[in-house]
């Protein structure tokens, strides 16, 4: 970046709360299904069907808030965001403007090395709208578009940041620890790419000294962390070069365009003042009690930041890994769960961060969907130190069971990869590669290192790979 300006970032964030049924009626919140068949007159939004609140998702909500240090407004209410778009039947969006039942919360992020607190202003609770699916996937060229209106009354928390953020890396960081303290939470799937987590981005520049906000806009469709970076950056970009040509930032909405990295131009910008927000009387004011908040806080889990501390204070592991590993709940478990099985930590550690993540990051998987269970690497980290396979062959293994899901045991029989550490079998072996290399057994004997090497090479080749080679280096010193 232009070192002139700096930018001024501040994120939506909305996510899907994990309820059974939507926020004002009991059709299903599943994911997928055939289109318009979770549906009843309520999430429609036919005259005179009445909402009622799902007490589920205030707890959730309430439980979030705890989690991000934030208030709970104890007396809140809904209201109504009035809008004209085919995917809200209604014409308004039950949300809450006027008093959102987060307030004033807060998320620490490291980036760099340095730790920054991310103010959050407030968080409200609201309905999501259906879905529209435009023909071709582009909005801006699509000539026909379908709606689907199952995810209409999905309930979702919005989680408003402060202008705080100031770089690309910030914004990817914040959304990433969210993301991990709401998995930790159990209050939300956080899926990106099912849309069960969804980000907007409001940019906007000024001159490097200024503490005024600049005009901003406001990006969607992002959909991964990655894209939020990428997204953002570019937007930084095109905003400084606007400037320097001598034109005006214009308030507006832009849609990230994924395949052209660019950000494009989708609609000026709607202030809270065109939706007309005015109180939803339908649903009767929410008291909610201390008792209540005091139960919901008595039950919260370990958050990353406890986890982390634990591994590094009682498991022993290294700042760098126990903040990989804790990165992510289902990580974090499946650590536990192996460490259960096989008490190494540090190796346990070595294998999920390089070989796990990288095979997880390869083939596209989640953890959660990881076919490799706790259970099978601890197995297999144990086969290592009893010499049944050696480390290299062990990766591949790995990989073998990650495609099909079996033991190393079982995989080790039916591809005959057992580790030969048979000395009389190695003996043989050996004497037929000095046999037919007499010229390195010479080198070697004149001082020349590097033919030992070219000899054990020469041993493992004709093993397959197989042979256990410390014994190998052991026999062949003997034997020269
Ligand atoms: P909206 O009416 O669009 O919801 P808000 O004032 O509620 O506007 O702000 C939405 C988000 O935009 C917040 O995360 C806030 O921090 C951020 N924001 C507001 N003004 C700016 C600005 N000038 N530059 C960058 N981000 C901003
Ligand atoms: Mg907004
Ligand atoms: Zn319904």
């Amino acid at each position: 970046m232009s070192n002139k300006y700096e930018a001024v970032i501040g994120l939506e964030v909305h996510v899907e709360l994990k309820s059974k049924t939507k926020i004002f009626c009991s059709c299903s919140t599943e994911f997928g299904g055939e289109p318009n068949t979770r549906v009843c007159p309520v999430c429609l939004g036919m005259p005179g069907a009445m909402p009622r609140l799902n007490k589920k998702v205030v707890e959730l909500a309430i439980r979030t808030g705890l989690g991000l240090n934030a208030e709970i407004t104890k007396n809140c209410h809904f209201d109504r965001k009035n809008y004209y778009y085919p995917d809200m039947p209604k014409n308004y969006q039950t949300s809450q403007f006027y008093s959102p039942i987060i307030r004033n919360g807060y998320l620490d992020i490291e980036v760099d090395g340095t730790t920054k607190r991310v103010n959050i202003s407030f968080a409200h609770m609201e309905e999501d709208a259906g879905k529209l699916i435009h023909a071709g996937d582009n909005i801006l060229e699509a000539d026909q578009s379908l709606v689907d209106f199952n995810r209409a009354g999905v309930p979702l928390l919005e989680i408003v940041s402060a202008p705080d953020i100031r770089t690309p890396e910030e914004a990817r960081e914040y959304v990433a620890a969210l993301k991990a303290i709401l998995e930790y939470l159990e209050v939300s799937d956080c899926k990106m790419q099912e849309g069960s987590l969804r980000c907007d981005a409001n940019v906007s520049i000024r001159p490097v000294g200024s503490t005024e906000l600049g005009t901003r806009t406001e990006l969607k469709n992002m959909n991964s962390l990655r894209a939020i970076e990428r997204s953002i950056r570019y937007e930084i970009q095109r905003q400084i070069q606007v400037v320097e040509e001598g034109g005006q930032i214009q308030e507006e909405t832009r849609t990230w365009n994924e395949g052209k990295g660019i950000t494009e131009a989708m609609r000026p910008k709607l202030s809270s003042g065109h939706y007309r927000c005015f109180t939803e009387h339908n649903l009767p004011p929410l008291a909610i009690d201390e008792a209540w908040i005091e139960e919901i806080r008595s039950n919260l889990p370990e958050l990353p930041e406890a986890r982390k501390r634990r591994l590094i204070d009682e498991v022993g592991l290294p700042e760098y890994d126990a903040k990989v590993i804790t990165a992510s709940k289902r990580l974090a478990d499946f650590f536990d769960e192996t460490v259960a099985e096989y008490s190494d930590a540090k190796k346990v550690s070595n294998w999920i961060m390089v070989e796990l993540l990288r095979l997880l990051n390869a083939k596209g998987i989640e953890i959660e969907d990881c076919p490799v269970r706790p259970g099978q690497l601890a197995q297999l980290l144990a086969m290592i130190d009893k010499g049944e396979i050696s480390g290299k062959m062990a990766k591949d293994i790995f990989e073998k069971m990650f495609d099909t899901g079996k033991d190393p045991k079982t995989l080790v029989e039916e591809l005959g990869l057992k580790q030969i550490s048979d000395t009389g079998a190695l003996e043989a072996m050996i004497d037929e590669v000095l046999a037919a290399n007499p010229k390195s057994v010479e080198d070697f004997r004149n001082g020349k290192d590097k033919a030992f090497g070219f000899l054990v090479g020469q041993v493992m080749r004709a093993s397959k790979g197989q042979a256990n080679p410390k014994l190998v280096n052991e026999i062949l010193r003997k034997k020269l």
